[in-house]
């Protein structure tokens, strides 16, 4: 069988990157321009062109044709970051309803047909839920920078959207504490300044928003970090991976080659936990992979050679070699070959209620869950969404405003409690090193998953963010605990029936100490 050369993603040429841009007003180094010829005010503003704000420009300007955008984006060069590399199905489907389904294509983008999740020597597969016609939900992953390129490329191309190469600096507020719009400073030359209003600000700035702390003054808590390398390998040799194996056990085979593509379930994300804590693998082209090693904890070796050392160590036990040969020996090439190693931190922070008019707060400036899901794009995309349906429906006073936010964070509240609880509990179960209950809910973790198709048909759909129902994650969490409870009353290793039965409760109590604050966090704006 001959390997595709393209992608089956990449089938679309007419996206706005492939041709000049038509429309764009694109404002940049030179000061004249800047200060002279910028308008003074916009129907909307954007502060960030990151995934979330340029989805969010485009669907406003592709709502409201006569009114005027601002995107304020400090760097419109292509980002080289290791973060959203995924898109999850859920994540996927918002893009189509924002118009921008074919955002994919020319990227090299593979798709993605669910997780292999590999501990103590047992693997088990969890494939995305199926559609109502029967055909399974797709997501896909890809290069980061690239996606957001494409984004960028079609609010390029739309002629109510102005590009600003710029600073945030500062959110313009009058006496009442409202955001008029804001204070922008060139990138090359920050004395360079301006104000521009706008009925409505949008802060897309990132997780490292300079303005989140106007909305939520909290410290943030850093979680874990995330060490990423990218393994470098031909495609697959057959072409069963490009439409999905088709059954949970399906695996593949040792690779023929050295070279080729190493992953046991190619067109997968793959979980291994038995690393220093949970290690990702998931393709970000036919010939890359992304590998990003978690240490959990709040802070790294500052010695770079101790961190290599420790990451080395997490992707060897991870995927022994005894096991996993060709992958393993990769993964050490990978690791030594590396120039340098690019970690980035992990936080939770929950939502907060936008109570302050004029500016509205989305993405990750808002809402911050912990990456190993890859939900954090599926998220932001939905509040898009769900946001410019309520936009839409408002008759632009700001009682309608204030309505309309509260409506948003109502609608957004289901899928995103969902998705970022299961972010953090998974990864306090499956990061736990020394605590013997969650070692014990981790293992029944793995045993309930591995029960079949009953039993990961609704975690996949958490997961994906196809499933948005709260209740149903706590069924299913709570029935893991169950099933580590019986666990520990059925080892007849662990002492006499009343000091198991006393264990048993614990890691009861524990399992809800891992869910229930992180719920009640994302439950109170
Ligand atoms: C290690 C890691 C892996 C991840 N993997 C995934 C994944 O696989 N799938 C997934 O869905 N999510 C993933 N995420 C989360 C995902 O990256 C974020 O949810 C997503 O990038 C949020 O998009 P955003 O547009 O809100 O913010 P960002 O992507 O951070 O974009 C913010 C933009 O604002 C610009 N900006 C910042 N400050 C200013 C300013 N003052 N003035 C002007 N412009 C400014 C920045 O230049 C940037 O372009 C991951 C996160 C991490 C940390």
């Amino acid at each position: 069988m001959t390997v595709p050369e393209y992608s089956p993603l990449d089938e679309n040429e007419d996206w706005p990157t492939h041709g000049e841009y038509e429309y764009t007003r694109f404002y940049h180094t030179k000061a004249r321009e800047f200060s002279e010829h910028l308008p003074p005010s916009f129907d909307y503003i954007v502060i960030g062109a990151g995934p979330i704000g340029a989805a969010l420009a485009f669907k406003l300007a592709l709502d409201h044709p006569t009114q005027q955008i601002l995107i304020v984006e400090q760097n419109w060069d292509e980002p080289d970051r290791i973060v959203g590399e995924l898109m999850q199905p859920a994540g996927c489907q918002a893009l189509e309803l924002l118009g921008l389904g074919r955002v994919f294509s020319g990227i090299g983008a593979v798709p993605v047909h669910g997780y292999y999740i590999a501990y103590g020597g047992k693997q088990l597969y969890v494939p995305y839920p199926l559609k109502p016609n029967g055909k399974p939900f797709r997501g896909v992953s890809f290069h980061h920078g690239r996606l957001v390129m494409n984004l960028r490329a079609a609010c390029k191309s739309l002629s109510n959207i102005t590009c600003l190469e710029a600073s945030a600096v500062e959110l313009i507020r009058d006496s009442g504490e409202s955001v008029r719009g804001v204070c922008v400073a060139m990138r090359d030359n920050q004395k360079v300044q301006k104000k521009v209003t706008a009925r409505v600000t949008f802060v897309c700035d990132g997780i490292s928003s300079q303005f989140r702390k106007v909305l939520n003054p909290e410290p943030v808590d850093l979680i874990s970090h995330f060490c990423g390398l990218v393994l470098e390998h031909e495609p697959v040799a057959t072409a069963d991976y490009f439409t999905g194996p088709a059954g949970a056990t399906h695996l593949r085979a040792d690779p023929l080659t050295q070279k080729e593509n190493p992953l046991p379930m190619p067109h997968n994300g793959h979980v291994l936990l038995d690393g220093v804590g949970p290690v990702l693998l998931y393709q970000m082209s036919e010939r890359e992979t992304r590998i990003l090693a978690d240490i959990p904890g709040p802070s790294l070796p500052s010695d770079g050679t101790q961190l290599r050392a420790l990451v080395r160590d997490s992707l060897a036990r991870a995927a022994p070699k005894h096991l996993y040969p060709v992958l393993h020996s990769r993964l050490m090439d990978a690791v030594d070959g590396a120039q340098r190693l690019r970690c980035i931190g992990s936080k939770f922070i929950p939502a907060t209620a936008n109570r302050i008019p004029g500016a509205l707060w989305i993405g990750d400036a808002l809402n911050v869950r912990h990456p190993l899901t890859g939900g954090g794009m599926t998220i932001g995309m939905w509040d898009v969404v769900h946001l410019c349906q309520q936009i839409a429906k408002e008759d632009r006073s700001p009682r309608a405003l204030s309505r309309a936010t509260a409506q948003w964070q109502w609608d957004r509240r289901s899928r995103a409690l969902v998705v970022n609880t299961l972010s953090v509990a998974l990864h306090a179960l499956f990061a736990a090193a020394d605590s013997p209950d969650m070692c014990l809910l981790r293992e029944a973790c793995f045993n309930y998953l591995s029960r079949g198709s009953f039993y990961t048909m609704h975690p996949s759909g958490f997961l994906s963010g196809l499933f948005p129902s709260p209740l149903l994650l706590l069924f299913h969490f709570f029935s893991v605990a169950l099933l580590a409870v019986a666990m520990r009353l059925g080892d007849t290793n662990a002492g006499f029936l009343p000091m198991r039965c006393f264990s048993a409760g614990r890691t009861l109590w524990v399992a809800a100490c891992v869910i229930l604050p992180f719920m009640w966090r994302e439950l109170r704006p």
